[in-house]
């Protein structure tokens, strides 16, 4: 089921987009089969879980952070991804810029916003997306390869339409300054409810779980 799910979803999506398969709460075994259907990128929201699942499964495959890093978690992430999405602050952004450099290391990152402006999201907000990009530009072993956006996660997908066009909007501007170690190359965006709604408007990069793997059991986060 799960290698159909994704061959399905791997047909429909347009070339330029990639798939992030969003594995949280997945065994190594469920991973596996997504990699046998397809996938190349897999999306973790815990270091922990990553740890696991990278430990069965190795770097035939990209890995991403796309949960919410702590800042006591940045060694392992650092040696575990391919690239954090989350980024969200000057500290965190500080914090991996210093292990990479001791891990010699340039870690491809982009900048969360919390487009929805929702309280129990993280994310920067819109309106200061700009001067943290800005202030990010500097650090010298990250790499800021664009933005991330959650969105509404349930409800009707067209809701979340608003939410991406507005990300994007700020993608093209931060694209315009043309910003020195800046390159605004991947916008992601969309999970699977709103993945098609996302593409539409601008994402070259979806998560993608639910639709993979079914329902998690508990509807976490
Ligand atoms: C869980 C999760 C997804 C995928 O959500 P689905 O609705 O299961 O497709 C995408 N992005 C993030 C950050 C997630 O935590």
């Amino acid at each position: 089921m799960i290698r159909e799910n994704i061959q399905r979803i791997l047909r429909e999506l347009p070339g330029s987009v990639e798939l992030v398969v969003a594995a949280k709460g997945r065994t190594a075994q469920e991973i596996q089969q997504a990699i046998e259907g397809g996938a190349t990128i897999i999306g973790e929201n815990y270091v922990q879980e990553a740890e696991r699942a990278l430990g069965r499964i190795g770097n035939r495959v990209k890995w991403h952070f796309i949960g919410h890093l702590q800042k006591n978690k940045v060694n392992k992430a650092v040696k575990i991804f391919d690239m954090i999405e989350t980024v969200d602050s000057a500290d965190l952004a500080e914090a991996l810029d210093r292990v990479c450099a001791q891990e010699n290391k340039i870690m491809p990152v982009l900048v969360e916003v919390n487009s929805g402006r929702e309280e129990q999201k993280f994310g920067v907000i819109p309106e200061e997306t700009e001067t943290l990009v800005k202030r990010l530009s500097s650090l010298k072993k990250i790499k800021i390869k664009g933005l991330m956006t959650m969105g509404p996660r349930f409800g009707d997908p067209e809701a979340a339409r608003g939410y991406f066009a507005a990300t994007k909007k700020i993608f093209d501007h931060l694209a315009g300054l043309r910003l020195p170690g800046v390159e605004m190359q991947f916008l992601s965006m969309g999970m699977t409810n709103t993945y098609q709604v996302a593409i539409e408007e601008g994402a070259n990069i979806v998560r993608i779980g639910s639709k993979i793997f079914g329902e998690r059991p508990s509807k976490s986060k």
